[in-house]
């Protein structure tokens, strides 16, 4: 077996494990394989062990490999930071971002989400760590944002995403998932998504409810940034 192919088996095996050990189904939990700063053929390989579904953080990179990848069903997701003037290439070239933390960007993304695709999967990033994190919308702004884009066209607002301030201790990081799923129960809006947990806190984001684990270094390996 290859390295990706080793890992996303041990990959499947902690998050079945952390879904029994939660009482929950494990094919309630997906992996969305984060493939940022590897290359397409790392993709490809995860492809031929299983792996159907891609996040990407830089749009011109996640566009230069999807164009070699053509040939192959993936299902693109954009998990990254979102300037305006790229929402229109997202809203072209992804099924789902789990990014959108302003309405501005989510307006875009419904105007220019083309007609002939399906209505684009939004997941709606929230900041539970304070200080500590630049990106997603405070809890307090969160009511009313996701009651504006579940109201948009050519969106579907399935849930929440979220990235806390990593930690070691299981504890703080179990506080922190919750919270996000207790603030996606208090919206009272039909949504069936959590997008939480990545290669360190995974078990504790699937014992509070994640569905989407969102993986790059478990699964890839470590990330070289000195890289062009
Ligand atoms: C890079 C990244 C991940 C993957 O993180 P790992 O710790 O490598 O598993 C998940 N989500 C987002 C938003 C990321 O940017």
């Amino acid at each position: 077996m290859s390295t990706i192919a080793d890992n996303l088996s041990t990959l499947a095996a902690r998050i079945r494990a952390a879904a029994l050990a939660a009482g929950r189904e494990p094919a309630a939990v997906q992996l969305l394989a984060v493939s940022k700063t590897k290359p397409a053929a790392a993709v490809r390989e995860a492809f031929a062990a299983g792996v159907r579904d891609v996040g990407e953080n830089y749009l011109q990179e996640a566009l230069n490999k999807q164009a070699e990848l053509t040939d192959l069903p993936l299902t693109w997701h954009f998990i990254g930071p979102i300037q305006s003037n790229k929402t229109r290439a997202i809203a072209e070239h992804f099924a789902w971002v789990h990014s959108v933390d302003r309405l501005k960007i989510a307006q875009r993304l419904s105007e220019q989400r083309p007609v002939d695709l399906p209505a684009l999967n939004i997941c709606l990033q929230v900041n539970v760590s304070g200080e500590a994190s630049k990106s997603g919308c405070t809890p307090e702004e969160l009511p009313a944002l996701a009651r504006a884009i579940s109201a948009l066209p050519r969106l579907r607002l399935r849930g929440l995403m979220a990235i806390p301030e990593p930690t070691d201790d299981e504890a703080a990081q179990q506080a922190a998932f919750a919270r996000v799923r207790e603030l996606q129960a208090s919206l009272g809006l039909p949504l069936d998504t959590l997008s939480m947990g990545m290669s360190h806190d995974l078990e504790a984001a699937i014992a509070q409810g994640a569905t989407w684990v969102r993986i790059g270094t478990a699964l890839f390996g470590a990330r070289d940034y000195g890289q062009p």
